[in-house]
């Protein structure tokens, strides 16, 4: 009679195990992932045009549930940011980054790993001692952390631009993420400090299409050089938008033509590859 007593008592708490965390609301996954640390991330090569060579690369973060399975994060990023987790996650896509670019520093060293930030993050500025305290820890330059933002993050203008030129001070370089899909204009974006403009990748979708948005890029473009940021377009997937942007002067690129983003150890091999050792 033991025997079946403890077999259906350990079915029962069972059963409630499974319906508690099948019960659990997205938030609560949300709060569990982050409480578990099961975030990790993939890097995509960025390219100089000119050279074909690698000289960066975009952390994009990836939810691994128990089950093994990833999730994307454009599933789980904008709950994340309703709900001011996301700067949790952000700190742990730091850690981790901080951690790859401390153990294959030999490949890291020449280059910069572009970190997501939020909007949060920035209107709070609080993303600036986390960055330092990981990086200091770990001996690493500031040189090498990038931090990108959409358009979202820089609304506030007065606390955007402080951050920024405060990321600046540090070593660090900002960039504005998504260019052109929200509601900058040229004139809001000359009272940001910024390096860089990465073009989302609707507009590179539309070269060579004559669209109603083919012309936006060029418009883009020409601003861009006109602040002198650096350029970075994103989302490139074959040679005629590799031409249009030689031809324009773009001087960086990433997308699935170079390659998807890769777990660390299959990026470092990239970079290696694509500077020739
Ligand atoms: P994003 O910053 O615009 O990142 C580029 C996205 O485009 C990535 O999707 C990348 O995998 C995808 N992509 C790159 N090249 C190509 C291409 O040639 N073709 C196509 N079809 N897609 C390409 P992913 O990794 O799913 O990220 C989606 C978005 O999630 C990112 O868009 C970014 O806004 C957000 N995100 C990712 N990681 C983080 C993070 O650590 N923190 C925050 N706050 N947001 C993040
Ligand atoms: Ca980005
Ligand atoms: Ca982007
Ligand atoms: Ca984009």
């Amino acid at each position: 009679l033991l025997p079946i007593g403890a077999f259906i008592g350990l079915f029962i708490v069972g059963v409630v195990i499974w319906f508690s965390r099948r019960r659990l609301s997205p938030v609560g996954e949300l709060e569990i992932a982050i409480q578990n640390r099961e975030f990790l991330v993939h890097y995509q090569p960025i390219v100089e045009l000119k050279t074909g060579r690698c000289i960066g690369g975009e952390a994009l973060v990836r939810w691994r549930r128990p089950d093994g399975s990833l999730v994307r994060p454009d599933l789980f990023i904008p709950l994340a940011e309703e709900t001011g987790l996301i700067m949790q996650i952000t700190d742990q896509v730091i850690a981790i980054v901080v951690a790859d670019l401390k153990k294959h520093s030999l490949t890291f060293r020449a280059l910069h790993v572009a970190i997501n930030v939020s909007a949060a993050d920035i209107k709070t500025g609080r993303i600036l001692p986390v960055v330092t305290r990981e990086l200091e820890r770990a001996g690493i330059e500031p040189q090498q952390i990038w931090l990108e933002a959409t358009e979202r993050g820089f609304m506030d203008i007065e606390s955007a631009r402080a951050t920024i030129a405060l990321a600046r001070q540090l070593g660090h370089s900002v960039a504005i993420d998504d260019f052109g899909t929200g509601y900058s204009s040229l004139q809001y974006l000359q009272g940001l400090p910024l390096d860089a403009l990465k073009i989302d990748k609707a507009f590179v979708d539309s070269i060579g299409r004559n669209t109603a948005t083919s012309s936006v890029i060029t418009h883009i473009i020409d601003m861009a050089k006109t602040l002198n940021l650096q350029i970075i377009a994103e989302g490139v997937e074959n040679e005629v938008q590799v031409s249009f942007l030689r031809a324009h002067q773009v001087e960086f690129a990433q997308g699935w033509l170079f390659s998807k983003p890769l777990p660390v150890l299959e990026f470092v091999d990239f970079h290696r590859r694509s500077n020739g050792d």
